[in-house]
């Protein structure tokens, strides 16, 4: 069944190790926030990330330091067993650090250019030029990535100035969106004509309103055929942050457009980094455009659950799916692919419990204290006593042994 539109065909990317482009798989990446300077926080950020799933890792090079730095991240990586690439951040500097530090330039898998931040007026080619150039003859590609709030000014006035010229002009936030789409597809064809090859480049265009961005992809898609690195830009803290995420990139990725996502979320005080790799993979995963965790149903409770039970007890099995998926993936291959149902009461319980691979449906109030479980559809027992919730993981672990054990 084809759910969504067919993915927009683009060339394959190759960042080191991992392909971007409508023949993959939409890669998962992310950024630290530890300064680069600082070798060990940083490598150590991105192990976190890259074990929470992140296949490949930003970080920024703005200081000389930063770009001394990058040798002893990869050598740290590499001595953790860590096969990540990691794509540099640059602005302003760029062009003389990747000069300046042809090691780091060596070890990058792929640099990030910001058109409205590699100089100013006369510098502003010349600057592109250099970063291009060094791709060019290292055989790396470049994302060429626009954002609203570090539009190229010039651009952005001579735009403004043709708008002004029309007989209908249009709003200045639809000629901003032109201008971030200008942007990008200028500095691709300028790339190009400096020979980096049509399939070294992706193209971004982030704003931090989710109906501007989605205008800015859908034309950036129009307009070209490379792959496309969504995001939604300072998408802010908690629920809004995951809800302008998961509604800008989920739009995009439903109408085909998109290879690659970060989801950039501003950690709480405490919030671990690793939260913006789940939120992108709950994304994918929520479009069932990727798997990366067996999936669990729990119904949101009403006035017929009789306590919190079986909340905790969706919390509980999702923990215990969470906790000892690593060695499942290695134990039981396709165990990812699982599908749970937890559910409060008869209303739901047995239908959505049947519709999963293994299911419970507790009783919610007035019910006999008795929780049905399913596998595969069909009753398999019936839980009672103070143990349901140790019970029914036992009857998971048991089904996850014989369904996914064999698989070796
Ligand atoms: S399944 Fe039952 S407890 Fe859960 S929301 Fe529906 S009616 Fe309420």
């Amino acid at each position: 069944m084809q759910r969504w539109k067919r993915r927009r065909k683009t060339p394959t990317v190759w960042v080191g190790s991992v392909p971007l482009g409508s023949d993959h798989p939409v890669v998962v990446q992310s950024m630290t926030n530890t300064p680069t300077e600082d070798a060990e926080a940083t490598a150590r950020q991105i192990l976190e990330l890259h074990r929470a799933g992140s296949e490949i890792v930003r970080i920024t090079v703005n200081t000389r330091e930063a770009a001394r730095a990058v040798p002893e991240i990869v050598a740290r990586l590499q001595d953790a067993g860590a096969e990540v690439p990691l794509v540099g951040d640059f602005h302003f500097n760029g062009h003389k650090l990747l000069r300046e530090f042809p090691k780091t330039a060596e070890l990058l898998a792929k640099y990030r250019i910001n058109p409205g931040t590699v100089g100013r007026g006369c510098h502003q080619n010349e600057n592109f030029r250099v970063m291009v150039e060094i791709a060019r003859d290292l055989g790396k590609p470049v994302r060429i990535g626009t954002n609203w709030g570090s539009l190229d000014p010039y651009l952005l006035t001579e735009m403004m100035n043709r708008n002004a010229r029309r007989r209908r002009p249009r709003s200045s936030e639809e000629v901003l969106v032109e201008a971030l789409v200008e942007s990008a597809v200028r500095s691709a064809e300028m790339a190009e004509d400096l020979g980096l090859p049509h399939d070294r480049i992706v193209l971004s265009a982030k704003v931090s309103r989710v109906p501007l961005m989605v205008q800015a992809y859908r034309m950036l898609a129009r307009r070209t055929d490379y792959p496309l690195h969504l995001g939604v830009t300072e998408a802010g803290m908690g629920t809004r942050g995951i809800v302008s995420s998961a509604l800008g990139i989920g739009i995009l990725l439903a109408e085909g457009i998109g290879d690659t996502i970060r989801v950039s979320l501003t950690p709480r005080p405490g919030e671990p980094r690793t939260r913006e790799v789940e939120v992108a993979q709950e994304i994918l995963q929520s479009l069932e455009l990727r798997q990366f965790f067996p999936q669990v149903t729990s119904c949101p409770g009403c006035g017929r659950t009789s306590s919190t039970f079986f909340q905790e007890l969706a919390q509980e099995v999702d923990r215990f799916l969470k906790e000892h998926l690593p060695e499942w993936r290695r134990r039981y291959p396709g165990v990812e692919n699982l599908k749970v149902a937890v559910m409060g009461c008869v209303v739901n319980g047995p239908g959505e419990s049947k519709h999963a691979d293994i299911g419970i449906s507790l009783p919610g109030t007035g019910e006999a204290p008795r929780a049905p479980v399913y596998i595969e559809g069909k009753l398999y027992t019936t839980l009672e006593g103070p143990n349901i919730a140790e019970d029914f993981k036992r009857i998971l672990l048991e089904y996850i042994e014989r369904r996914f054990g064999g698989k070796r």
